[in-house]
């Protein structure tokens, strides 16, 4: 067998339109690997790339002979990317695909949630380019986030989408491997034919989990319908805050050689999916009834202990990892036995180590301004309890036994209140934080999480799902979708609208 030459690339960004856009720092200083720092990083024992990568590489070095020619791989959180950066690295795309030579294929990396401060469809240039500086003849395979809002550019321009089936996001290792097996199946004489369907819902995120609601519905049809005829099926719920006119729950079936079975299961999904359109929804505590219920949990030690998402700032949405409403809200309470995990903020996390551990300080929390009309501190007594510089290693759940680096990083106690404050936005969903940190999580009454859906797999250890409350607060990630200033979203579109009609076109 000949040793296959497959190109590996990709720009992983979920845009939040309301988010500040991320400029070149932001994805140099999260994830930003060239050349063969991609392959050694996928091949670490600890990786930073995403698991998906790990899981491609996993597979094709157990499928046969293949040289990685990895160009480059790069990933940020939060709003926009800054066009000028993501010009310069589709060229850099471009340039070392070029320069790369004989190709047998490239594996994309994206999340599909891109866009730029200047264009909406920031996935769909990219996976253009990369088509075009590789011709038509050389197989592209893809693997998407379901929070991905997908183009047809996006879906013309490669031979297979390969999306993640769950969310939280566990199999992302698996669809990396799935994405290998079918290359491998292309190179073999298999034909993809792909067919898709967008319907007009922009689910809020919290109405796409995939172990039970109507987006776990139509992810279980998909599986139970798989023959040998169908080589993939994908369904992306998409990421409302993009806001593009692109949005939209997408199905997307790919067949092995015949569009035929691929077009009846696509329809199918689709059917099911509108019909259970007025299920798309967001239900959630107030934050009034959430403190009420905390301040209980602290008082009560007979209250099972529970974990607050704090929906309003979901770090992978695009959230700050800043905002003041939670915090604020539960000390003025009186709260006792609470801990935020984990609240941005360098100049404090700096300022708690010149005071060191042990020692007192006055802590002004600075955080996001939205809808807070000006108000963005809150200051309280504090005490340094522990501090960290990292790196650590992930424990539990989605980032389990990855690099995770979130700069020096403190744990303040206000009295009632302890707060994990970091250098960088990093997502709560593992509970290394708190125990780099000397917590022991199983004494916390009360855990606030900036995250909306990893957090369930980091922290059932310490408490029963079931004692899992999202909180309605407010922020640039409110899945409260009637709040937030969509200007390029398509209309009529579910739940924003209701009462209209739509006729799948297939
Ligand atoms: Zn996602």
């Amino acid at each position: 067998m000949t040793s296959r030459r497959v190109a590996i690339v990709g720009m992983f960004l979920e845009s939040n339109a309301f988010a500040r856009p991320v400029p070149e720092r932001g994805f140099r200083g999260f994830l930003y690997l060239e050349g063969d720092d991609v392959s050694s990083d996928a091949r670490a024992e600890h990786p930073r790339v995403m698991s998906e990568v790990v899981g491609f590489y996993n597979a094709m070095d157990r499928l046969g002979p293949w040289e990685p020619v990895p160009v480059l791989v790069t990933m940020s959180g939060g709003g926009a990317a800054e066009h000028v950066f993501f010009v310069d690295t589709v060229a850099k795309v471009r340039q070392g695909l070029a320069e790369a030579g004989s190709l047998d294929a490239v594996y994309l990396c994206n999340h599909g949630a891109m866009i730029t401060t200047e264009e909406e469809d920031g996935d769909g240039l990219f996976f253009a380019a990369v088509r075009d500086a590789v011709g038509p003849d050389v197989p592209i395979i893809a693997t998407l986030d379901p929070h991905g809002n997908v183009s047809d550019l996006m879906i013309d321009s490669v031979d297979v989408v390969v999306a993640y089936r769950t969310d939280p996001h566990v199999d992302q290792w698996e669809r990396g491997e799935e994405a290998a097996e079918l290359l491998h199946e292309v190179w073999s004489g298999m034909q993809p034919k792909t067919v898709s369907v967008r319907l007009p819902i922009v689910p809020p995120n919290v109405s796409l989990f995939t172990d039970e609601g109507p987006f776990a519905d139509m992810v279980a049809m998909g599986e139970q319908r798989v023959t040998d005829e169908i080589a993939n099926v994908s369904i992306l719920g998409g990421f409302a805050f993009s806001d593009t006119s692109k949005n939209g729950l997408i199905v997307i079936v790919t067949s092995r050689n015949d569009g035929g079975a691929a077009r009846e299961l696509a329809r199918d999904l689709a059917d099911l999916g509108w019909e259970n359109r007025d299920r798309f929804i967001c239900e959630a505590t107030s934050m009034d009834d959430a403190v009420a219920l905390a301040v209980a949990t602290g008082e009560d030690s007979s209250l099972p202990s529970r974990v607050f998402s704090d929906l309003g700032d979901n770090t992978g949405a695009g959230g700050p990892t800043n905002t003041l409403w939670m915090l604020e809200a539960l000390h003025e309470a009186g709260a006792r036995g609470v801990l935020v995990v984990n609240f941005r903020d360098a100049r404090l996390a700096g300022a708690a180590q010149a005071a060191g551990v042990g020692n007192s300080m006055i802590a002004t929390f600075k955080g996001d301004d939205w809808d807070r009309d000006g108000k963005t501190t809150y200051v309280a007594d504090a005490r340094v309890l522990a501090l960290h510089d990292g790196p650590f290693v992930g424990r539990r759940g989605i980032v389990a036994g990855k690099t995770l680096y979130c700069g020096p990083m403190a744990l303040l106690d206000l009295g009632g209140v302890q707060v994990v404050v970091t250098s960088r936005a990093a997502v709560g969903n593992d509970p290394v934080y708190c125990e780099a940190l000397g917590v022991d999580l199983a004494t916390v009454r009360s855990i606030v999480v900036k995250v909306r859906s990893s957090f369930p797999v980091a922290y059932d250890e310490f408490v029963n799902t079931e004692n899992m409350v999202f909180v309605d607060t407010p922020g640039r990630t409110s899945p409260m979708l009637q709040r937030m200033p969509f200007e390029r979203l398509p209309r009529p579109v579910y739940p924003l609208d209701t009462g209209f009609e739509w006729i799948n076109p297939l």
